[in-house]
């Protein structure tokens, strides 16, 4: 985690804020989470490890994340903000199961591609994009067809 730290440490101190001892056990706990992690489920995390990190400060430094480029706030339509960790990971976009609310990682050159060549087309530059495809995973497929 040392790039991520450093990276954070760099954002902090350009904002005259403090790298405090809370913000690091986020960092810590953030990194070794699942991806696609809620603010609650990153509190209930750290609580039942012993950590007494309140849940607003754990929104704040995850809002601190996104800012300083190592994180990204996702939406998946189940009103609940996730955070995935951005910094030093490829960039990728996502299924998304409506049932499980299970999230699956995909990347397509040809998507991507295609993407460029549209925004060509009308003389638009991409800087980011976020594609998501909502639907049932195989697991939940199967078990529809099962109970039908
Ligand atoms: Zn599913
Ligand atoms: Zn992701």
């Amino acid at each position: 985690m040392e790039k991520e730290e450093a990276l954070l440490k760099s954002h902090i101190s350009r904002h005259n804020l403090k790298v405090t001892k809370e913000r690091s056990a986020v960092l810590r706990a953030f990194l070794d989470s699942e991806r696609h992690i809620t603010a609650e489920s990153l509190y209930r995390k750290m609580k039942d490890a012993g950590s007494s990190v309140g849940l607003a400060t754990i929104y704040r430094t995850l809002n601190l994340f996104c800012e300083s480029g190592l994180a990204e706030q996702r939406q998946f339509g189940d009103g609940q903000a996730r955070y995935e960790l951005v910094f030093n990971v490829k960039h990728h976009d996502h299924l998304i199961c409506q049932e499980c609310q299970r999230i699956i990682e995909f990347q397509n050159e040809e998507i991507e591609t295609l993407q460029e060549k549209v925004a060509q087309k009308h003389n638009f530059k991409i800087f980011s994009h976020k594609l998501e495809l909502y639907g049932l995973c195989s697991d939940c497929s199967k078990t529809r067809l099962e109970t039908k």
